[in-house]
């Protein structure tokens, strides 16, 4: 393995102001999948109707949220 070849594999750092749009974009993903699962019941429902709190009801109970 020659010198050159060890410089282009070799593992740059990221830089922070690279990685702030993944860090905000999960961030967001993380608060609406907490919303669905955690709020999204009764008066504080957006979506009319029982689907997503059927669909999220078992991932509610396992993280403790209250429920019924
Ligand atoms: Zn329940």
């Amino acid at each position: 393995m020659t010198y050159a070849t060890m410089q282009d594999t070799a593992v740059k750092p990221i830089p922070l102001r690279d990685l702030m749009p993944w860090g905000i974009f999960g961030s967001l993903m993380f608060a609406i999948f907490l919303y669905f699962v955690g709020a999204e019941q009764g008066a504080t429902a957006v979506v009319r109707g029982e689907t997503i709190h059927e669909y999220v009801h078992d991932a509610r109970h396992l993280l403790g949220f209250p429920c019924h």
